[in-house]
């Protein structure tokens, strides 16, 4: 049995509970509990606070989590034992950036030597600053940092920025991005046993990340014009194609990624493709 660490409530929660679902994951998560245990994975969830995950991870109480880039970054050096990143997930994906108020001259990082700057991200910070050669004093706050400056405890503040919405309605103009972020999968050195099922929870992960990525595509297309059709599409071998019913024409299939399909689709057509169906995919095992 393996234990996961996952956020109790907030902005990992919903799609950390969502990729448990589309691993076939399934458990019952009654409201407010703090345990729960899958029904056909060797797997146990623990409902945490996210600042808490790493620590948990490090000391054992769990075997692996799903926490914040930014939060295990910010952690790591004060961990007990060693905690890796060993999966990507692609979801809550935010940055940390310096932020300073609208109107404050502000011409490169050299300018905030000497400054005060808040932040939640203290060792984030301090590395940043260190490799451009800043010397700042750095105020750690727990949170509403944006407010620092206006209540004049900083000069600039260093915040989690995912739309810039927050820090536009408190007069803060943001001026450097630090650290780009994205939930993680993080784990502890492990047992063979327990290594087995992360492994395979990985390769559940990887399936349907890639599958997200892509398309089926399904479209008939007049002979003629197979040569131009199969070109477009980069399949993961190559398209299927087989006879329609109407002589001279044919059903083509094949998988194309979803950040070029747009583009593809209008050249399909211009080629003569008609009938195009874009199926998503579920699971994709290569
Ligand atoms: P907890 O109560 O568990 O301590 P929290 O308030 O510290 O929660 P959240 O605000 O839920 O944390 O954010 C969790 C993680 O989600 C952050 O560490 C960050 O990685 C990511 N995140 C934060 N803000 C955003 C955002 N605006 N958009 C996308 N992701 C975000
Ligand atoms: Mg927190």
């Amino acid at each position: 049995m393996l234990r996961i660490a996952i956020q109790k409530s907030g902005r990992l929660t919903e799609e950390s509970l969502e990729l448990m679902q589309e691993c076939g994951i399934d458990f019952g998560k009654s409201g407010g509990k703090l345990k729960a245990t899958a029904y056909n994975f060797p797997l146990e969830f623990l409902f945490l606070r996210d600042d808490d995950i790493p620590e948990y991870v490090a000391d054992g109480v769990a075997d692996v989590g799903i926490i914040g880039e930014n939060v295990i970054a910010e952690e790591r050096s004060s961990l007990l034992q060693p905690v890796d990143i060993v999966e990507r997930l692609g979801f809550s994906r935010c940055r940390l950036s310096l932020a300073v108020p609208k109107g404050a001259a502000y011409s490169g990082i050299q300018d905030l030597h000497g400054k005060r700057i808040a932040t939640s991200f203290p060792n984030i910070l301090k590395e940043f600053l260190a490799q451009h050669g800043v010397s700042a004093e750095i105020h750690e706050i727990s949170g509403s940092v944006e407010i620092a400056p206006s209540i004049g405890l900083a000069e600039a503040i260093c915040d989690i920025v995912s739309s810039g919405s927050t820090l536009l309605s408190n007069g803060l103009v943001e001026v450097e991005t630090i650290f780009r972020s994205e939930a993680v999968l993080i784990s502890r050195p492990l047992t063979a046993d327990k290594q087995r099922i992360v492994d395979d929870l990985r390769f559940r992960i990887q399936s349907v990340g890639r599958a997200k990525k892509t398309k089926y595509i399904v479209l008939n297309a007049p002979n003629h014009a197979l040569e131009t059709i199969i070109s477009l599409l980069p399949g993961m071998k190559s398209p299927t194609v087989t006879p329609l019913a109407t002589s001279g024409w044919s059903s083509v299939h094949s998988v194309v990624p979803e950040d070029t399909f747009w583009e593809s689709i209008g050249k399909l057509k211009e080629a003569g493709a008609e009938g195009i169906l874009v199926v998503p995919i579920e699971k994709m095992i290569l």
